[in-house]
């Protein structure tokens, strides 16, 4: 069972410390393990690993130890075959969770546990739910069966309706500094200096993002490519940027910012043994040898300032424009 509170010292719980680059986050559910709540609601942004730490949090709650990583029910759950332990994802194609999904959470709540002594229901995207949805949820809120916990999972909390905040244990996740990501890929995956310290950068600070990069075969870094020039040229880069979808526009731009970060790096006489595009390196060099450090920095805000406009929904074509002309110098 769940409950076994003579191992339960400081934090010596060893599943939930490796939720690397979260240490409140960890803590806070190494204590929860300790008398579990009905509800948790996990907030922050996309990427940054609530997923992972619900899967471990859910393990910890059913194994006999505590998640001891080892057991039979520990490798059904992280393995996605436990009965006791559902997610629920919003369907492929669609982009909110209907009222009848949930309806069926509601109703697989309040079954008893198959297995273990407790369920675990994980919803993987409240801030996605319809509001009669996220209304049917509210019931199973304020009359949880004692052998059921929800663990929502939001973006933002201001997405989430109040009364679902209220009736939740809020434990927020934040961003993990690069330096933590690069030396967790490092340490727990065994990747080499290089290749992780990019990982790490392109990641911007979610551990999640990281581990699925470099779990996945490595693709070639995008390339680089600033306006030619002026006028037609810029214009031409930027409905070609301003053409690919929103994701791959921001993943375009998040590459750019490393390069140029990396350029104003070498031009201020940094070490490059420090940068980040080691595989571009040659380009680097000659851009640093080009033009003064203040001027990478320079454009590195265009940058930055064009994703923020992108990630507030402003017009691309608008903002991408914009941005060819500050990288052209007009
Ligand atoms: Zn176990």
């Amino acid at each position: 069972m769940a409950c076994n509170s003579g191992a339960a010292t400081g934090s010596s719980l060893h599943p939930l410390d490796s939720l690397a680059g979260q240490p409140q986050a960890s803590s806070r559910l190494t204590r929860a393990l300790l008398r579990p709540s009905h509800a948790y609601l996990f907030v922050g942004p996309t990427g940054v690993g609530k997923r992972t730490a619900a899967m471990l949090f859910a393990r910890a709650l059913i194994c006999d130890q505590r998640g001891c990583g080892t057991c039979a029910t520990c490798r059904m759950v992280l393995g996605g075959g436990h009965p006791d332990v559902r997610v629920w994802d919003v369907p492929e194609g669609e982009k909110t969770f209907k009222i009848e999904i949930v309806r069926e959470l509601v109703s697989a709540v309040q079954r008893r546990p198959f297995q273990a002594e407790r369920q675990v229901h994980i919803l993987a995207a409240l801030d996605q739910t319809q509001p009669a949805g996220a209304n049917a949820l509210l019931k199973t809120l304020e009359e949880p069966p004692s052998s059921t916990t929800l663990i929502l999972l939001a973006r933002e909390l201001e997405n989430v309706l109040p009364t679902l905040v209220s009736r939740s244990q809020v434990v927020t996740f934040g961003l993990t500094p690069p330096e933590a990501i690069e030396a967790h890929l490092r340490a727990a995956l065994g990747l080499d200096a290089t290749r992780a310290r990019l990982i790490a950068h392109q990641a911007e600070g979610r551990l999640g993002r990281a581990i699925t990069a470099a779990t996945e075969p490595p693709a070639p870094p995008p390339l680089i490519e600033l306006p030619p020039g002026p006028g037609l040229e810029a214009i031409a880069w930027a409905d070609k940027l301003a053409a690919l979808p929103g994701p791959d526009q921001q993943l375009h731009l998040a590459a750019m910012l490393t390069w140029l970060r990396d350029a104003a790096w070498l031009a201020a006489g940094g070490n490059a043994e420090r940068v980040v595009r080691a595989d571009d390196m040659a380009r680097l060099h000659g851009a640093a040898a080009a033009r003064p450090a203040e001027q990478w920095v320079r454009l590195a805000e265009a940058v930055e300032a064009a994703r923020e406009q992108l990630e507030r929904h402003a017009n691309a074509k608008l903002v991408l424009d914009h941005l060819a002309r500050e990288l052209v110098g007009r």
